[in-house]
């Protein structure tokens, strides 16, 4: 992944998209008309997300695997250690391994159903990220990136020793991280500035934000529960204003409002020096592509300038 936001950093600041396995044939042909398109438009890597505890993961692994075999796309694959021992943990990464795939994103997971529930560890699993970095950075020649959290992780005390965790996470072997979704700018730039401060070596590593275009109120549900918290009023506003007091949500205002919301804050992270702008994309191009053809990005050919 490093690797490739170089290589692609060239005129303008690459992007990358996340893609979520789908759960039958017609989700799979959905998945396949976003992947063809975002082909077009040369994202520098895409991720595949982790069912939580494993439960769609023949098909998870199958489908990353042709993202790596037939497309020319550079796939990287989420690993959760929900419900699985260090053992199944290894053997997938052999199955990925298997397929062409050397990025894994590593994670821990959250609890099955139930997000904020308590967490158990499996009994011979792991306990925290950190240590499956150790592990699928021990099984061989693999690229691993964690994930960070610009208003800290909702299990995290405060805001230090979330970034002390992600830190220990970096110095484990992890090259990058992306973060969760977010709707204030500034709270992605102040964990950036929290990383440095507190480990400059660890710090120099890409952070990479993560972003959602809104299309939808419904949509705003899905990022809610996606960043564990509200979405700021600011924003809710006018997502608000733009579904007008009728009946039925005016969705054509609201889709235009979300995607200026994911322009205006894509372009400030260009403009902060952002490493990459990585998009939720529900397994959808369209709205990704707006925001990026908002932000001069061209379609069918590689991004014109800074
Ligand atoms: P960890 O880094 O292990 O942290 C978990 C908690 O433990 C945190 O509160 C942390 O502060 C604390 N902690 C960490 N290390 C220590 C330590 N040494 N001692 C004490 N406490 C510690 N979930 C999925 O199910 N599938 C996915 O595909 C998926 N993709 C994601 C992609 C991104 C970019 C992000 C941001 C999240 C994703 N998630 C996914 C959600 C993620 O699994 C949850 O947010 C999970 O609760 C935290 O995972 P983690 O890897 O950050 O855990």
């Amino acid at each position: 992944v490093v690797q490739s936001l170089q290589v692609h950093s060239g005129r303008m600041v690459p992007f990358s998209v996340e893609f979520n396995p789908p759960r039958d044939a017609a989700g799979e042909a959905r998945l396949w008309r976003a992947v063809r398109e975002f082909e077009r438009m040369h994202p520098a890597f895409v991720s595949m997300t982790y069912g939580a505890g494993g439960s769609t993961k023949d098909r998870t692994v199958r489908v990353t695997g042709e993202l790596a075999q037939e497309t020319t796309l550079l796939p990287v694959a989420h690993l959760t250690a929900v419900g699985h021992s260090v053992a199944e943990l290894r053997s997938l990464v052999g199955a990925y391994a298997d397929s062409g795939i050397r990025n894994i994103l590593v994670l821990r997971g959250d609890p099955p159903g139930d997000p904020l529930g308590e967490w158990h560890k499996h009994p011979e699993g792991v306990e925290y990220a950190e240590e499956l970095v150790r592990i699928v950075r021990d099984l061989g020649d693999f690229h691993v990136g964690v994930a960070s959290f610009p208003q800290g992780h909702h299990r995290s005390p405060d805001l230090e020793t979330d970034t002390a965790f992600l830190a220990a996470k970096l110095r484990a072997g992890a090259e990058y991280s992306i973060t969760q979704m977010f709707f204030e700018v500034d709270h992605y730039l102040r964990l950036r500035d929290r990383v440095v401060a507190m480990d400059p070596v660890e710090g120099a590593k890409p952070i990479i934000p993560e972003l959602m275009p809104i299309t939808s109120l419904r949509t705003v549900t899905r990022a809610e529960e996606l960043c564990g918290r509200a979405l700021p009023d600011s924003v809710l506003e006018r997502l608000r204003e733009a579904a007008g007091d009728g009946p039925e949500e005016d969705r054509a205002a609201v889709r235009e409002v979300g995607i200026e919301i994911a322009t205006e804050m894509a372009q400030r992270l260009i403009d902060e020096g952002a490493p990459c702008l990585h998009f939720i994309t529900l397994n959808f191009a369209k709205a990704t592509s707006e925001v990026l053809t908002n932000l001069g990005y061209g379609v069918t050919a590689a991004p014109v300038s800074a």
